[in-house]
């Protein structure tokens, strides 16, 4: 197994967490971004206690200008990147009759535009040295929509088209461009729902539980991994069988 270089934004949420984790035990290089330094460290160092070392650049995914800078700041401590996860993201729910033009934005910018900011600055460099792996991290919600998600499963729904251009742009030159649609996973972002809606949820889930964190590390594991290199332009759906189908 070739050690890589790997880029992971969010890498300090719940799943960027796990993701993190997974890459590391893989035996790549990992990277993620920081907004606020003095969290940022002290997860750092907890990583470090458990044996992960993590490279970190300050930057917010929704700035052009601080993606690149974050960027060109990792690839400068560790080499290019090879390996790319778009895995920041929010949520700022309200039906769409209530909401205003700050929770559309947002969630457009945070979601969808950072995919464009931080994929275009890694994105020739990829294609000169003819390997590499971009992976979305998308939602069960940009699939089938979700009431008071408008601004989030647009969002979502818009990294599926950028998926599906990207790999045909680039499948001849080794790089292979994938989405991960989760469902409800046990992180802060889900545990902010409230317990009534949550217990909805989970009884419509057919295996009767949320997914975990490291189940989504692992799907990304298994589409950076260099065996992997003829599936591109596809979506993983990871939902406890939430959403099947089409
Ligand atoms: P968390 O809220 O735990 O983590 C989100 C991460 O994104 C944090 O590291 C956060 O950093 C970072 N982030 C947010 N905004 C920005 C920004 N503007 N610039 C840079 N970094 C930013 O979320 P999860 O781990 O639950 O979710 C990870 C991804 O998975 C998201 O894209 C989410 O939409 C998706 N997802 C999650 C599901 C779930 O059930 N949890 C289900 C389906 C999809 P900071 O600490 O600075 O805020």
């Amino acid at each position: 197994m070739q050690s890589r270089v790997a880029l992971v934004t969010g890498g300090t949420g719940g799943i960027g967490t796990s993701i993190i984790k997974r890459l590391a035990a893989a035996g790549h290089k990992v990277a993620t971004n920081y907004r606020d330094e003095g969290r940022a460290r002290a997860w750092q160092e907890k990583m470090k206690a458990e044996g992960v070392e993590v490279t970190m650049a300050p930057g917010d995914v929704t700035s052009p200008e601080q993606a690149e800078s974050m960027v060109r700041e990792i690839e400068r401590q560790l080499g290019p990147i090879e390996i790319l996860v778009n895995n920041a993201g929010i949520t700022r729910d309200t039906t769409f009759h209530r909401m205003k033009p700050d929770q559309w934005n947002d969630v457009i910018c945070t979601n969808l535009n950072s995919v464009y900011n931080v994929t275009r600055p890694v994105i020739e460099g990829m294609r000169e040295r003819k390997w590499g792996r971009i992976i979305q991290i998308s939602s069960i919600n940009g699939l089938k929509g979700q009431y008071g998600q408008a601004n989030y499963a647009a969002a979502k729904a818009g990294m599926h088209g950028f998926t599906i251009s990207l790999a045909r742009e680039n499948a001849r030159l080794g790089i292979t461009v994938n989405t991960i649609s989760p469902g409800y996973v046990a992180t802060d972002m889900v545990m902010a729902v409230p317990e009534e809606v949550r217990a909805k949820i989970v009884a419509d889930i057919p295996t009767g539980r949320l997914g975990e964190p490291d189940e989504i590390a692992y799907a990304v594991a298994f589409l950076v991994d260099e065996q992997a290199g003829w599936i591109t332009g596809s979506n993983l759906d990871i939902n406890g069988g939430h959403h099947m189908g089409w």
